[in-house]
């Protein structure tokens, strides 16, 4: 559903064409805008809230990245945005100590893991 981005009213009306765009125009207020093509920066709240839950359980933001294909500093704009407001959330800031990072690497490591994630997922954390 198109909404116009000054009244939010969704009475629109197509306004002819600005080369391959469909130009629309507001019936209540007048604005003419052009219709945006799906762009990557609008995701939908499903999958930023899904985002915020990995990073919740601790995934770290290259992981998170990883597996949804939206770019980590996105992630990071959303976790800085909700800030405290998340339930036992890593406090972005914070950077592991590095006793708490040698438990983690020694639990992957006896893990034995061959697929590489683990160690992927840990450098990500030291990144940040
Ligand atoms: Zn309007």
């Amino acid at each position: 559903m198109l909404e116009c981005p000054r009244c939010k009213s969704t009475h629109i009306r197509k306004n002819g064409h600005r080369g391959d765009k469909q130009n629309n125009r507001c019936v209540d207020c007048g604005r003419q805008f052009i219709e945006q093509p799906k762009s990557h920066r609008g995701y939908s709240d499903d999958v930023r809230n899904l985002c915020l839950k990995m990073y919740v359980n601790g995934m770290g933001f290259r992981g998170i990245a990883r597996v949804t294909d939206i770019h980590h500093t996105t992630i990071i704009n959303w976790v800085k945005q909700v800030g405290g407001q998340l339930p036992d959330a890593h406090v972005p800031q914070e950077i592991p100590g590095v006793g708490e990072l040698d438990e983690i690497q020694t639990f992957v490591g006896s893990k034995k893991t061959s697929s590489g994630f683990g160690p992927q997922w840990i450098t990500s954390n030291q990144d940040f």
